[in-house]
């Protein structure tokens, strides 16, 4: 069999625990076998990351930069326990975090739709894709708690040395105190990412704030996201691709109602948030994808899960695991699809093609991981390991 060439290299990023295991096995029986493709590899598992000071994960993400189109596994965000653990000399930051700052990305998460597993909400016949604002906000806030009475100040001296002062609260006894802030052009980098994305995939967009309460802050918001929308309408139409903008409130109970297939834009919080939520509602953890997209058009795909830390832990006493491995292949067949689609070589776009479809068939055929078995309408043909899994996908490619 000839395999499939792949024309500019395709940036790899190994992770952690189960989803390493996986990874391997992705790789070996569902890749390389059918593809020919220069893979830039960067090894993120944690212990790299602490002998090279963490240097691969800004090296990784520089590559993203070049080359254009990357795929990761799931990685451990170290804590104390971590720290412990692997015998860290740093408490590392998030990859996923520095990979975002790199590339003043937005990331999009997307459920995997199967006929044979219904959304809790009866209405939702297609994905809702969530796009979460990843800067600013209360995540690089300042807070104060306070025991005493007094007086809060909002100041903010211009780098001309003009200043602006707003009362926040005169308080009469103990309370607790917050700053947060947002630029401008990273709203604009949402926004932009987020049509971007909507044209991709021919999607409309709903964005949701709360400018009702907060007029100027999420009025701002609003403001940029229809200046960037109004300046991308003429594609936007050529696309079919509608805007519309709501009230966080009434976005999150339209969206009960409404049959999807939208791409729901939110602030930092809302979106951390409510995308567990509808995460939640289309079933499990391991049907979510996720991909992160900057503004000038760099994409990273991966599984919106985590290292299944658990499941790891099992697998080292050597239990038998059922781990779910779709999103992890649909962050490949993401990745080989946008390159295929860059590099306009449409038999790339069609072995991701292939490569989803046999996935969504095994497991409309009832052979699932044991995560899906509780979410299905008719009693699972076989609950298969993690490897019976990934086999079951391969004989149908
Ligand atoms: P997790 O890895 O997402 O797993 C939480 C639980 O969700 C699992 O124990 C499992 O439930 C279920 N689950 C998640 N993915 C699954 C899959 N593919 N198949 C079957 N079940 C799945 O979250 P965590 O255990 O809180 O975090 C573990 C590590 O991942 C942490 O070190 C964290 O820093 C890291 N993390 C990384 C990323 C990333 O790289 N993007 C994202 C989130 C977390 P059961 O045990 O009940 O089966
Ligand atoms: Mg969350």
């Amino acid at each position: 069999m000839t395999k499939i060439k792949i024309k500019t290299p395709l940036v790899e990023m190994d992770g952690d625990e189960m989803t390493r295991i996986i990874w391997a096995s992705i790789k070996q029986k569902l890749i390389l076998p059918f593809l020919d493709a220069d893979l830039k590899y960067f090894d993120l598992g944690l212990k790299h990351r602490n002998d090279t000071d963490d240097k691969v994960t800004l090296d990784a993400a520089a590559a993203v930069a070049k080359y254009g189109v990357g795929v990761k596994c799931a990685t451990i965000t170290p804590d104390n326990e971590r720290m412990t653990e692997y015998n860290l000399k740093k408490m590392w930051l998030s990859p996923n975090a520095q990979i975002r700052g790199f590339l003043d990305g937005t990331v999009f998460r997307k459920p995997i739709i199967v006929k044979n597993i219904k959304p809790a909400v009866r209405a939702w016949k297609r994905a809702i894709t969530v796009a979460r604002h990843a800067y600013g906000d209360i995540y690089k806030a300042q807070e104060i708690v306070t025991d005493k009475a007094g007086k809060a100040e909002l100041v903010f001296t211009a780098s001309d040395g003009q200043t602006s002062k707003v009362t926040v609260a005169d308080l009469k006894g103990p309370g607790v105190l917050m700053g947060m802030h947002n630029t401008v052009s990273s709203i604009q980098s949402f926004a932009r990412a987020c049509i971007q994305y909507a044209l991709t995939e021919k999607i409309d967009i709903w964005f949701s704030a709360k400018d009702t309460i907060s007029k100027k802050y999420d009025g701002k918001f609003k403001e940029i996201f229809a200046a960037e929308v109004s300046a991308a309408k003429q594609k936007l139409d050529a696309a079919g691709v509608n805007y519309k903008y709501f009230l966080i409130d009434d976005a999150v109970a339209q969206v009960m109602k409404n049959e999807g297939g939208m791409l729901w834009a939110m602030k930092n919080y809302d979106g951390d948030v409510l995308s567990d939520m509808i995460a939640a509602g289309f079933g499990s953890l391991g049907m979510m994808t996720s991909v992160l997209v900057s503004p000038d058009g760099k994409f990273e795909f991966e599984a919106a899960h985590g290292t299944v830390k658990r499941h790891y832990y099992k697998h080292l006493k050597g239990e038998e695991t059922s781990t779910n491995s779709v999103a992890s292949i649909f962050a490949w067949t993401g990745a080989i699809k946008k390159r295929g689609a860059l590099d306009n070589t449409p038999d790339a776009v069609k072995f991701a093609d292939k490569l989803e479809a046999a996935v969504i068939k095994t497991i409309e055929s009832g052979r699932v991981t044991k995560d899906l078995e509780p979410l299905m309408d008719e009693p699972a043909e076989k609950i298969c390991n993690t490897e019976e899994f990934i086999d079951e996908v391969a004989s149908k490619l």
